[in-house]
């Protein structure tokens, strides 16, 4: 298995093996740069009081092309925590009912009224300071604990500076990947390697609705699900992102329209679906993931039946968690 060879060098101190130094690549290029080097020079970041209409934040995420937005509570004056997609999904999924009956709670209730009922899952909100800590510190905090946004705090303002995310640190390491010495595991096949996940794959048909897709999501907690023909064949790629549409063309109200119209709805989209096969090397697969600008590949067979995913979670605990001996942040 990747990067957990034990090396005779660890018990005599400092291990200098080319094995060694291979495997500590990623992990030490992480420690070395603090989350201040991925801070763009200028971006968008769009802050939601909590008195604001749920309604009207969705439509506000949409209308700035965001996908997430720090929630701030003007009584406590603090920062409280996130909106993403993920809880524009949670929201649909237990509210809805049927195309007749308007959902009250999405259309009435404001941020805060949501946030006191009990299926909400954090109180706080999980940040960073941008110094001194590393893009280490972020890629342990976001796998720990299962999230895609982490804004990073200035300490002295308590402004938020930027929103994190596993593509901006793949892509950061991307650009500099030349200055790094090339590990000989990044040509190994994935396969062998063993990245990502390969068993239980939360798959939907194209006959579903979108409703039993907001079920997958909500009970299997997964970024995204292939869509499936009857043959277990990938036809197209669904994430939560793709939920967003739902608000932007205010078609919300009909989760019963089937996989194959919400695909063909989506309006901001990748073409086709990006996908690997078990012989490619890790550093094929990182090339796709890094150009395609998407958060995961999906793993076919020939006959383009799913066998995987690979996330860029999955990259992130290889490269650079596991080398420093934290495993399975993921299962
Ligand atoms: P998405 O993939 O839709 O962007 P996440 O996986 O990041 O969403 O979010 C999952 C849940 O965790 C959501 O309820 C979201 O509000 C919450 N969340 C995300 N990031 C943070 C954070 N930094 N602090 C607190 N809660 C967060
Ligand atoms: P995020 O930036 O929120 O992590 P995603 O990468 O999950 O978003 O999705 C962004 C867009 O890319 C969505 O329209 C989604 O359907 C598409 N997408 C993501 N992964 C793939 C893939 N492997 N193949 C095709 N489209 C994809
Ligand atoms: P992500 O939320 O995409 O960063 O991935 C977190 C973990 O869930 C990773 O180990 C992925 O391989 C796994 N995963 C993502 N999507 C799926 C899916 N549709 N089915 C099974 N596992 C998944």
């Amino acid at each position: 298995m990747l990067l957990k060879r034990i090396c005779y060098h660890l018990f005599v101190g400092v291990c200098v093996c080319s094995d060694c130094v291979n495997a500590t690549v990623y992990m030490n290029f992480m420690k070395s740069h603090r989350c201040y080097d991925t801070i763009p020079i200028s971006c968008k970041l769009v802050i939601f009081d909590t008195t604001l209409q749920l309604k009207k934040a969705f439509f506000a995420l949409v209308a700035n092309g965001l996908r997430a937005a720090p929630l701030w509570d003007s009584k406590l004056q603090r920062f409280v925590g996130m909106l993403t997609i993920t809880d524009f999904i949670n929201i649909l999924h237990r509210y809805y009912k049927s195309p007749m009956v308007q959902m009250y709670e999405l259309e009435n209730h404001k941020i805060e009224t949501w946030r006191g009922d009990s299926f909400q899952r954090n109180n706080f909100l999980l940040s960073l300071l941008p110094f001194p800590l590393s893009l280490f510190d972020a890629i342990y905090s976001l796998l720990k604990y299962k999230i895609h946004r982490l804004p990073i705090i200035d300490p002295e303002s308590g402004n938020i500076l930027h929103i994190l995310t596993h593509k901006r640190i793949l892509k950061f390491l991307h650009i500099f990947v030349s200055k790094v010495p090339k590990p000989a595991f990044i040509l190994r096949q994935i396969q062998e390697l063993g990245i990502g996940t390969f068993r239980n794959i939360a798959t939907v048909q194209q006959t579903a609705s979108v409703y039993d897709a907001l079920s997958i999501f909500v009970e299997r907690r997964v970024s995204a699900l292939p869509v499936v023909d009857e043959q277990g064949k990938v036809v197209a790629l669904y994430s939560r992102f793709d939920v967003i549409n739902l608000a932007a063309q205010k078609t919300y109200n009909n989760l019963d329209m089937t996989m194959q119209e919400a695909v063909r709805r989506r309006m901001c989209f990748v073409e086709g679906v990006i996908k690997c096969h078990p012989d490619e090397t890790l550093e094929t697969i990182i090339e796709r993931i890094v150009k395609a600008e998407v958060h995961r590949l999906v793993l076919v067979d020939r006959l383009d039946v799913v066998k995987g995913i690979i996330s860029l979670s999955d990259l992130l605990q290889a490269m650079v968690l596991t080398p420093a001996g934290i495993d399975a942040l993921l299962s």
